[in-house]
């Protein structure tokens, strides 16, 4: 049977174990010249399916809009607020919740909505029993995996673009893949000139390093590891899936 919720009829629903979901969260967000726009949301979406397929438990229609400051001048970018984000997924939560969630697992495909997503976490888990995850997948899980994988990863970058060619190989343009050298700040600062200058081609690090092999590669270690990440917490909570 389907782990996609939107998938299930009536019947299905009335006898499905709904204690454990997911939410995968994305963008529309420019992502260099060779990948596309939905970019964030379909990864979201693969490594939430994948993982559920592994666990049990049902995957929730993805959120597709998001908060980006740092491509917000590129062409294909939409950009919503923090607060209209936050205050989104909070009701998705209750929503879940409501429904028999005791569990929900947001996975999320972009950086531009982390502190939106634990935020929104945060207040659903203060106002009711539900445990909420907040999973970051490209960089909380597997992160030795992609540190020995890839050499120049980046905003659509090596990385990024090597799991795209595994989810969605037809929507990569590799001849426009292209490289920018990733500018390391010592700090983390928030500033529309510095922003736009790093991501001046919505690009970072090297696309044109990509490869099938090496994201099925990092993208099995991220499912794994989530996985029985999401697995421990379930137990911990009594929750048998
Ligand atoms: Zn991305």
């Amino acid at each position: 049977m389907s782990v996609r919720f939107w998938e299930l009829t009536g019947r299905q629903v009335d006898g499905r174990d709904l204690s454990v979901m997911f939410l995968p969260v994305g963008v529309l967000e420019r992502h260099g010249l060779h990948l596309p726009l939905g970019t964030d949301t379909l990864t979201a979406v693969y490594v939430a399916e994948r993982v559920a397929e592994r666990v049990g438990g049902v995957v929730l229609p993805p959120v597709w809009y998001g908060s980006c400051m740092a491509m917000r001048n590129h062409k294909g970018t939409f950009d919503v607020s923090q607060d209209a984000l936050v205050r989104y997924v909070v009701e998705i939560l209750r929503e879940a919740h409501r429904n028999g969630a005791r569990l929900v697992v947001v996975v999320s495909g972009h950086g531009g909505n982390t502190v939106a997503l634990h935020y929104a976490a945060r207040q659903a888990a203060m106002e009711t029993d539900l445990a909420v995850i907040v999973v970051d997948w490209w960089k909380d899980a597997a992160v030795e995996e992609r540190r020995k994988l890839f050499s120049k990863p980046g905003h659509a970058g090596e990385d990024e673009t090597s799991a795209m060619l595994v989810i969605a190989e037809d929507l990569v343009d590799l001849d426009s893949a292209d490289y920018v050298e990733v500018e390391r700040l010592p700090i983390r600062v928030y500033h529309k000139g510095i922003e736009e200058e790093i991501y001046s081609k919505a690009l970072t690090g090297d696309a044109r390093l990509a490869s099938r092999e090496k994201g099925e590669k990092w993208l099995s270690a991220v499912v794994a590891e989530i996985a029985e990440d999401v697995l421990a917490v379930a137990r911990r909570l009594g929750i048998t899936v």
